[in-house]
């Protein structure tokens, strides 16, 4: 492993030029926006992946989707397992401009590493599965499947392809490069996913507005009531106050709360919402945020009564929680409510499932050393509460594969918000990490299936 390490650090510098090529390329998947630099990049990677060694690479076209890379590299023996490696290409858009340092599309130096969008969400990982297979000269020690989806951010048909044709997904482990770690420095496993599901909330008592003054104290004030019905989903101390909502104890790492203060950018003074540890507030228990509220605006306040007032909540779930099943103890609970004796208009919107992975499998024992040993430093387990829809479906697809979820991202990274950027230093020890994983994980392969 040493010498791998070595090697590693020897293909730094062309995997940082790789990753600066990739990152320059403005692949947002999104209405709107061109799919020339999407095409550019799915076609940047056929090259690097060819070059690479992979011999078998091909294209899955779906309607109004973005091409999915996906490519094989037989196992080197029959005993040796198959590895699926994921990660896509495709970027959020970049948001307001002004807000960034440098231009989104201009990789440029920072400390330690560098900034651009989607240079670590997800193209960091891209370029780490490929310094793996660099280092292997294009032939691990296990079989690869390798899937680089090309439109992760906004969502499409390919969320569904994997159960539908499972015998391309076939794998004993997969690697889910489409995260990273709890801190820079610290290797992290994810062991969940928070499940998501929306609910819109409205309410109407008037035909029109009406004046204050003649008709306030008597006329039912829409907004108030839809108030009154969202200031009942916390108790006092902020925690979710729904029924039925699952929550459990978290037993792996979190950040301190000074971390977390940070990350969030709270405002001092203001304490955080809810009790408990952090993980089981933001991992294996419930959150439900107030995403969007349709009233008069404040500059544009009449001195009226409103008519009308409509909410969309976003709630978090435990991992293992069935998405309808937490939605509509959210719905029911704002269905049973009658503020000031009237009733709600509750719609249920999307859904979408959390996952679990399954701890102490061969490949789990395999990664959690092979992350230890990279980084030289001890190994956390976390939750995310962000989504990753093909999990389940790669899940569905090879149910009894083990599933991996590490990276090269960080919290700190700023994914999905301005000034988006990835450090070397992380980059490096996945590489390391992805290698010594498959390397281990060939090893006990082979030898529990000689017993
Ligand atoms: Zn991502």
């Amino acid at each position: 492993m040493v010498d791998m390490a070595a090697k590693v650090d020897g293909l730094m510098d062309g995997l940082r030029a790789d990753l600066e090529r990739l990152a320059a390329i403005p692949s947002v998947a999104f209405p709107g926006f061109p799919a020339e630099p999407v095409q550019a990049a799915h076609d940047l990677l056929v090259g690097l992946l060819r070059q690479a060694g992979v011999a078998r690479i091909e294209r899955i076209d779906l309607p109004d989707t973005a091409p999915v890379v996906y490519a094989e590299i037989p196992p080197p023996t029959p005993d040796a397992p198959t590895v699926l490696l994921y990660s896509h290409y495709d970027v959020q858009p970049p948001g307001d401009e002004r807000l960034w340092l440098s231009p989104p599309f201009e990789p440029t130096p920072v400390e330690g590493g560098l900034r651009a969008r989607g240079i670590a969400d997800d193209k960091s990982n891209v370029i780490a599965h490929l310094g793996m297979l660099r280092a292997y000269e294009g032939r691990p020690p296990v079989g690869v499947k390798i899937v680089f989806e090309g439109q992760e951010e906004y969502g499409s048909a390919f969320d569904a392809y994997p159960a539908d044709n499972p015998e391309r997904f076939v794998c004993d482990a997969m690697v889910i490069a489409d995260l990273g770690n709890l801190r820079p420095g610290t290797p992290t496993l994810t062991t969940g996913l928070r499940g998501a599901a929306e609910v819109t909330v409205e309410v109407r008592t008037l035909q029109e507005p009406r004046h204050s003054g003649e008709f306030g104290g008597a006329a039912p004030d829409a907004l108030l009531v839809l108030l009154k019905a969202l200031g009942t989903l916390h108790d006092l101390h902020g925690d979710v106050a729904v029924s039925g909502l699952r929550r459990e104890e978290w037993t792996g790492t979190t950040y301190t709360e000074d971390e977390f203060r940070e990350l969030a950018g709270v405002r001092d003074g203001v304490p955080l919402l809810g009790s408990g540890t952090l993980g089981e507030r933001l991992w294996s228990g419930p959150a439900i945020t107030v995403i969007g509220l349709d009233a008069p605006s404040v500059d544009h306040a009449a001195s009226a009564v409103v008519p009308y007032a409509r909410a969309k909540l976003n709630l978090r779930f435990h991992p293992r929680q069935d998405p309808r099943e937490a939605q509509s103890r959210l719905v029911d609970h704002l269905r049973s409510l009658r503020p000031f004796g009237i009733p709600l208009t509750v719609t249920p919107g999307d859904t979408g499932p959390g996952y679990e992975a399954s701890t102490g499998g061969p490949a789990y024992r395999a990664a959690l050393a092979a992350l230890e040993e990279a980084w030289g430093a001890d190994a956390s387990y976390v939750a995310t509460g962000g989504s990753i829809p093909l999990v389940n479906g790669l899940a569905q697809a090879a149910p009894d594969a083990e599933v991996l979820l590490f990276g090269a991202q960080d919290s700190m990274c700023n994914l999905h918000a301005p000034n988006e950027r990835v450090l070397f230093s992380e980059l490096r020890n996945t590489v390391v990490a992805m290698c010594g994983f498959v390397e281990r994980y060939a090893a006990d392969f082979r030898r529990e299936s000689a017993v």
